[in-house]
């Protein structure tokens, strides 16, 4: 018969399951243990109360991000650690009411350490403030944090392995709108396997945020000419979130 937890031990470990259910971790992967270690967690959990929302606030938010970024370390999880020069985490407010989730780092990004600061980061800047708003307003990351060589797209275990870390910035943050760039982001958040035509032009609820996917600002430098849908699908958000359209310079 497992003796009962101390009510101070029992206080530290629900502590501890309550803090990553606030970082929106619900499932633990444990090690082989006794049975007194197994009827301590289990009495833990059991005690803990159930998380109330989806996505639960976090007081300390840089500090969340850093246990994130800790939590992945050096890591070789997928193959996609073989090629890379950095792990490129996310970038921007830890406020955001508007967060964009790209499918992975570039050559230039890979470089840097930061989403988006190639040709396509151009462009979606260009994008963010079209919307009236700073790069630095908005959160920006990727669906895996590593370059997939020659910028492949990612492949599904390589999104399945890394996307959990995407879902807890997401979770941290807590935005109230997030934009899917491209199919990939698109796919992986919403698990849904559609053509960008059916994707776009529409809300999506997710955990609590609304969603908007829209094309991948890599994809419009090669066409272009969905600039303008991309544009109504910027001013859908736009709208919902009570954004302006900066007014435009006076011409000389
Ligand atoms: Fe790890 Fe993600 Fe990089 Fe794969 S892509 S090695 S899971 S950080």
């Amino acid at each position: 018969m497992p003796k009962p937890l101390d009510p101070a031990t029992k206080k530290q470990l629900a502590a501890r399951v309550n803090y990553y259910r606030d970082m929106g971790i619900y499932d633990f992967y444990r090690r082989p243990v006794d049975g007194e270690s197994a009827a301590a967690i289990e009495a833990v959990e059991t005690d803990s109360e159930p998380p109330q929302s989806p996505l639960p606030v976090i007081q300390d938010k840089p500090a969340a991000l850093r246990t994130i970024r800790e939590d992945i370390g050096d890591c070789t999880r997928c193959r996609l650690h073989q090629g890379r020069k950095n792990i490129v985490f996310g970038v921007g407010s830890v406020n955001a009411d508007l967060m964009f989730v790209g499918e992975g780092p570039g050559a230039d990004e890979d470089e840097q350490g930061e989403p988006f600061v190639g040709r396509a980061g151009q462009l979606l800047n260009n994008m963010i403030s079209a919307m009236g708003l700073r790069r630095e307003d908005v959160y920006i990351a990727n669906v895996v944090k590593c370059r997939p060589p020659g910028n492949r797209t990612p492949e599904k275990d390589e999104c399945d392995t890394c996307s959990p870390f995407l879902m807890r910035q997401i979770a941290v943050i807590r935005p109230k709108v997030i934009v899917a760039l491209g199919a990939v982001a698109a796919k992986n958040l919403l698990a849904m396997n559609d053509s960008m035509a059916n994707l776009r032009g529409r809300w999506y609820d997710f955990r609590g945020a609304k969603l908007a996917v829209t094309y991948h600002p890599a994809y419009l430098l090669r066409d272009p000419r969905q600039k303008k849908e991309t544009w109504k699908d910027l001013q859908m958000v736009m709208k919902y979130l009570g954004l302006k359209a900066p007014a435009k310079e006076p011409q000389e």
